[in-house]
Order: structure tokens, then sequence, then C-alpha cells
């Protein structure tokens, strides 16, 4: 018998229930996609008091198409109400070290996440279909905290999802 894995998350962004992450601790350059040149850890500009853009609604118009382009796959919202149980950074600044740790590795989860999930949807055969269920479930423990986090992106699973992949090239 299949044994049952715990649900899924969600894979989309929900920028209302997220503390702004992509916007302070990610950094770009200016270019094609952003306008300005913005460091790692440090809050854009543009980021106004209810941690929304002011650009909002016209990001490529104002040169920032990088940004609508983004999508974290539901990696901040997950950091900002599972993990900071809805803190946010800019009230605690003693958050912003570990929110972005925390992002940089949920990113990750949920990168993989997202590739589980599609090569389930091809017809593999049964040894990696089931080879499929027991990486995914090391993606989806009963909780997450920041020390898991850690001990995640240092662990085995990542690598064995970067083994795994490789094989479903005659079923893609
Ligand atoms: S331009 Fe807007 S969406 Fe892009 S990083 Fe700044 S605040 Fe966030």
């Amino acid at each position: 018998m299949t044994e049952t894995l715990p649900p899924l998350p969600e894979l989309r962004s929900d920028c209302s229930a997220c503390a702004a992450l992509c916007c302070m601790a990610l950094a770009f350059d200016a270019g094609d996609d952003f306008a300005i040149d913005k460091p790692a850890g440090l809050p854009c500009p543009n980021l106004d008091e209810a941690m929304g853009c002011r650009l909002y609604g016209r990001l490529e118009a104002e040169g920032f198409a990088g940004c609508a382009r983004y999508e974290c796959a539901g990696a901040g919202q997950r950091v900002s109400q599972e993990l900071f149980e809805g803190a946010d950074w800019r009230t605690d600044p003693a958050l912003a070290a570990p929110m972005i740790e925390a992002f940089a590795a949920m990113r990750k989860v949920h990168e993989g996440l997202e590739l589980l999930v599609a090569a389930g949807r091809l017809d593999l055969p049964e040894p990696l279909e089931r080879e499929r269920r027991a990486i995914l479930a090391a993606y989806l423990p009963e909780s997450w905290s920041l020390e898991a986090l850690r001990a995640f992106v240092s662990g085995g699973a990542p690598t064995r999802l970067a083994a795994f992949l490789p094989k479903l090239r005659d079923w893609v």
C-alpha cells in the first residue's frame, strides 16, 4: 500500500501574508530588470510603511520587471507565518538575519517541492515513483524551525533530489 504523504503547502506566493522578505532579503543589480542596485538584507526604497510596494501595478513601467516576474513559490509567507508567527523585521530588526536565512532555505525547499510535484505528473515506472515519493516525504516534515531548515539544506534530501532528476530524462 502506498504511504499517504502530508498535504503540500501552497506553492504560489501570497504577498499579503509575507513580511516582504524578497523586497528586503534579496539583492538586485541595476539593469534591464531593476532600475536600481540594492544589496541583500536592506529594504528596497520602494517598500512602503505597510510593507507594500509603492510601485504595485506599474513595476515594469518603472523599470522593475524583475520584481514583477519574481515568484518565491510560497516560501515567503511560510517563513513569515509558520516560523515567525507573523512578526516582521521592521518592527524587530533582530529578526532580519534569521528571516533572511530561513527564507533562503525555504526557497530551496519550495523549489524542490515544485520539481517533485512536476515529476509526479509524469508517467513514471513504479521504482522511480517510489523514489520520488520517498524524497517528497523528506521535503514535507510536520513542521519547520530554523534549526530544521539548516539541517535540511546541508542534509541528504537535496542531494537525493539532485541525483533523482536526471533519471527522469526518458519520461519528460
Ligand atoms: S520595487 Fe517593489 S516589489 Fe520590487 S523589491 Fe522594491 S518594494 Fe519589492
